[in-house]
């Protein structure tokens, strides 16, 4: 059995959370981890008890949803609440975060952010962390890691593209299929 690197775990937990976010506008997941022990997640949502636009729908000025708290944010604040040292912990997020929230975690303490998509990725951002040695690295969700039947899915579809290929179809007909096969089955042979 191939274990999870812990870089796939963590920003596994931080699209996890994302589903837990209440602004239609973006769902995003934040989880700040130390030592490799997860010590804090948060998602973009209202504050607590407030209403969500979800139901509401946004509260938009200047082009931006002023009701929620976004989600690194809200994962530091819970370290602030629980009393949890931010300093050299990590942080991995769904999305590149906004300006506002990169200058939060580089107060914070945090020293490395890892982002799963490229998000609005400000230049000035990408400065602030520079000058202030804060490392950032894109990762990638394999999407399979959350698909817990996927290896089932894997060996159908080889097993289909198998039966197809000693049915008489055209080499030109079945390309397209076993291209499209392994871009959602990375581990299709
Ligand atoms: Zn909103
Ligand atoms: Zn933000």
């Amino acid at each position: 059995m191939k274990r999870i690197s812990w870089d796939q775990y963590f920003m596994a937990q931080s699209h996890l959370l994302a589903l837990r976010s209440t602004c239609t506008r973006l769902a995003v997941g934040a989880t700040i981890v130390r030592d490799n022990r997860i010590i804090a997640g948060g998602y973009n949502g209202s504050v607590s008890g407030g209403v969500h636009c979800i139901d509401e729908g946004c509260y938009v000025i200047d082009g931006h949803c002023v009701r929620t708290i976004h989600a690194e944010m809200n994962a530091v604040i819970q370290c602030a609440k629980f009393g949890i040292p931010t300093n050299g912990a990590e942080i991995y997020v769904t999305h590149f975060p906004c300006l506002n929230c990169c200058k939060g975690l580089i107060q914070s303490g945090i020293k490395k952010v890892y982002y799963a998509e490229d998000y609005k990725n400000h230049p000035y951002a990408l400065e602030l962390f520079e000058n202030a040695g804060v490392q950032v690295e894109q990762v990638e969700l394999e999407e399979m890691i959350l698909d817990f039947n996927s290896q089932e899915k894997l060996d159908l579809t080889a097993e289909l593209l198998r039966k197809l290929s000693t049915s008489g179809l055209e080499e030109a007909e079945l390309r397209p299929l076993y291209e499209k096969a392994s871009k959602l089955f990375a581990g299709l042979k």
